[in-house]
């Protein structure tokens, strides 16, 4: 498996204290993501140019990868990964992103938690998105469901139904993203449509699964009433649905953006203030939906 990273005692991925495995890869591309590092099926070096002291000590490149013409510039392609730069460092400013491990040792990683776990907590497998790497993805919780460890997906349900359906035996809840409503939008601002995905939501509701729809709030975007309807309507529908979480966009993946040399697509009015989310909260709860607050 290609992981960006395991933490630990999260408590804003699923029900109680859980340990959360970042999968690399994601079908999507959405312009607010979070955690764009995870966006790329590859590894990735990311380097913070605020930490930089312009030591130079990141030349011990074999690859050449650093280069410096006033400013620090990096030849990202040729990078290989051997971690020489990295630990160079003195300012922590080079970092890779994405670890080869076997199912094995992420299982191993997350049982040494079990103690950890309150009743509720467990493993939660997010991203990147989840189910990129599904045939990992599908022995990891298998083997955590053996040891009676509670396991959560977190996706942006834009896989195969096929792909689900072989999960769906392992998977106490599925915490699922719902992007946009308006499929126009959703191309625009995600790359593909929602379709694929509002499918996926009903079908793995049909098998009697329980979820937690996650809608992220983007000022301009999609915080307006007919989207909040259309969730209502949505989430109305489904039987085995404990709620809806609201995630208003924050800018902390554009510090990871940068590091990571993507171009910035976000827009400062992107932000939502408290007033906003309020009001989105109050639509919501008197359309009978419950809103789960993770604050
Ligand atoms: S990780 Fe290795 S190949 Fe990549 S930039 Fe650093 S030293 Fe060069
Ligand atoms: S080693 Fe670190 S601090 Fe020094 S120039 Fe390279 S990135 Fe900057």
């Amino acid at each position: 498996m290609l992981v960006a990273d395991i933490q630990r005692f999260c408590m804003h991925d699923g029900p109680g204290v859980r340990t959360t495995v970042f999968i690399k890869g994601c079908p999507l591309k959405c312009a607010w993501c979070h955690n764009p590092e995870t966006q790329s099926e590859e590894k990735e070096l990311l380097f913070y140019e605020n930490k930089c002291i312009s030591c130079s000590a990141c030349q011990v490149c074999e690859k050449n990868v650093h280069y410096f013409d006033e400013l620090h510039l990096l030849n990202r392609k040729e990078c290989v990964f051997c971690g020489k730069c990295v630990s160079k460092c003195p300012a922590k400013a080079l970092e890779i992103v994405g670890k080869e491990l076997s199912v094995e040792e992420v299982f191993q990683s997350v049982y040494r938690d079990v103690l950890f776990f309150d009743s509720l907590g467990g493993i939660t497998v997010s991203g990147g998105e989840a189910l990129s790497q599904w045939e990992e993805v599908l022995p990891l919780v298998k083997m955590c469901k053996e040891k009676g460890i509670s396991t959560a997906i977190e996706t942006c349900g834009y896989a195969e139904t096929d792909v689900i359906k072989s999960l769906v035996p392992y998977v106490d809840i599925f915490l699922y993203d719902i992007k946009d409503t308006d499929d126009v939008r959703h191309k625009k601002y995600t790359g593909v449509s929602n379709e694929k995905i509002i499918k996926n939501l009903f079908f793995i509701d049909s098998l009697c699964v329980k979820t937690i729809v996650r809608c992220i709030l983007v000022n301009g975007v999609n915080l307006n009433e007919k989207h909040l309807e259309n969730v209502a309507e949505i989430v109305k529908r489904l039987k085995h649905c404990e709620g809806v979480e609201l995630l208003p966009y924050h800018e902390f993946g554009e510090v990871k953006r940068r590091a990571s040399g993507r171009k910035s697509l976000a827009k400062k009015e992107w932000l939502c203030n408290e007033e906003q989310i309020k009001a989105a909260v109050d639509f919501l709860e008197n359309k009978g939906i419950r809103i789960i607050k993770n604050a």
